[in-house]
């Protein structure tokens, strides 16, 4: 162990140990603490780019159409989507291994808007491709943003989670998606800004604009109002995904609209009229999302537009069933940790789906119900050993949901 005395200086830059605030000792060797500071900068850029690297090699394997046949194992439906989706996180990535050099086309980025009712599964197919591509993945409220300066968070505050979601390490959060929920929240409530002008949405739409433009953003890295003595960490956002959401409540009728006067308008074929009036949502336009009162700016840099259809009775039935996590399995997976085999009847599975339908509670509202059922067997099923096998019967389940509190059902 080299000894320390007052001629001992850093190994590595040579300074004198009064010149240092710390000399720490090695073997034969030295090192002062502005040499640990820069040897970490080196160590975080050398791995950082490691990861990226790795992360970029094992992404080529993902064609669009093996994206969207992962996403089938996890989402039922919404084929739209998924193909628009897939498409669209191909290209994005694809981007990202571009070496731009001058003659070269820049390929820009396709920020993601998604339009579908509550529960309809934008966020599972968010979260889905996050997990497949294995980058960092964070899930925010529009409707806490605020403008700065307003009580709430700031938009900024979304780049911290996504930071938080990287463990800090900022060259992965740079390659990571941010999916914005209830987008629809901070629409301007009309058309024509002149009229009544709102504001504090209008404001957060702004904010937002320069983050999905791609921009370095000081982050605070605890979240939370800025400070002048925080440090903050710079992000930038050029390559980051951001996959917008919502119900856009009331949309139909600007579509329908949109549609009438179209058809009034101009003459159009017959098969062109003919529209399917139970799902409007897949005639939406960019049109649509101004009328509803998301700014040209904001609509302009979420070029990618695409719906989720409304679920029907086949489509919620499958969800109880196919998905790779799908409840069922689910249910399944707990008893068999019991050693207890679990055996649905079919009649179950359609009286489930039809009281989702009936309280109109959506997908959400399957878990729910389930739970009713399944509440007294998984209290008592652990504590006795003589049960082998449990098999509901619609009688069963019958009883178990009448005894629920149906109120709580319908809030969930
Ligand atoms: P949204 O974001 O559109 O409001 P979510 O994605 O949060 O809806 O869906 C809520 C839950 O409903 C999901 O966690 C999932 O269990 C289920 N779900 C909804 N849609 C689907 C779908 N298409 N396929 C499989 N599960 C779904």
């Amino acid at each position: 162990m080299a000894k320390q005395n007052k001629d001992s200086r850093c190994s590595f830059c040579n300074s004198p140990k009064q010149e240092t605030l710390m000399l720490i000792e090695g073997m034969d060797a030295y090192i002062c603490d502005k040499c640990v500071t820069q040897a970490n900068v080196l160590l975080a850029q050398e791995l950082g780019g490691k990861k990226g690297k790795a992360f970029d090699d094992s992404f080529t394997l993902l064609k669009p159409a093996e994206i969207k046949a992962h996403i089938d194992q996890y989402v039922i439906g919404q084929d739209d989507a998924k193909k628009v989706l897939s498409v669209a996180v191909y290209n994005h990535y694809k981007r990202l291994s571009q070496k731009i050099d001058k003659d070269e086309v820049e390929i820009e980025k396709s920020n993601i808007m998604l339009v579908g009712e509550t529960g309809t599964g934008k966020t599972l197919l968010a979260k889905t491709i996050a997990k497949i591509l294995h980058v960092p993945f964070c899930i925010v409220d529009a409707t806490v943003l605020t403008e700065a300066g307003y009580v709430g968070e700031d938009v900024e505050s979304i780049l911290t989670r996504l930071l938080q979601a990287a463990d800090y390490d900022v060259a992965s959060a740079e390659r990571g998606i941010v999916y914005i929920d209830e987008v629809d929240k901070v629409a301007r409530k009309s058309d024509n800004p002149s009229i009544t002008r709102d504001v504090s949405g209008e404001g957060v739409q702004q904010a937002l604009l320069k983050i999905l433009e791609g921009t370095v953003v000081n982050v605070p890295p605890q979240g939370g109002r800025k400070h002048p003595d925080q440090k903050m960490i710079p992000v930038n956002t050029n390559n980051i995904l951001f996959i917008c959401g919502g119900a856009f409540d009331g949309i139909e009728r600007k579509i329908a609209n949109r549609l009438r006067t179209q058809a009034v308008g101009y003459k159009v074929k017959k098969d062109e009229v003919d529209l399917d009036l139970k799902n409007l949502y897949k005639y939406i336009t960019p049109q649509d999302l101004k009328a509803f009162g998301l700014i040209p700016e904001l609509i302009g840099r979420v070029p990618v537009l695409t719906h989720l259809n409304p679920l029907d009775i086949q489509a919620l039935r499958n969800i109880l069933t196919e998905p790779k996590n799908s409840l069922m399995r689910q249910y399944t997976k707990l008893f068999e940790y019991e050693d207890v085999k679990l055996v649905f009847d079919d009649d179950v599975l359609d009286f489930i789906v039809n009281k989702a339908m009936e309280y109109k509670l959506g997908a959400r509202g399957l878990r729910s119900i389930c739970e009713a059922i399944m509440l007294d067997a998984m209290y008592d099923t652990p504590s006795d050993d003589t049960v082998k096998e449990l098999h509901i019967t619609l009688d069963y389940a019958i009883e178990k949901f009448e005894k629920a509190d149906f109120k709580k059902l319908k809030a969930a």
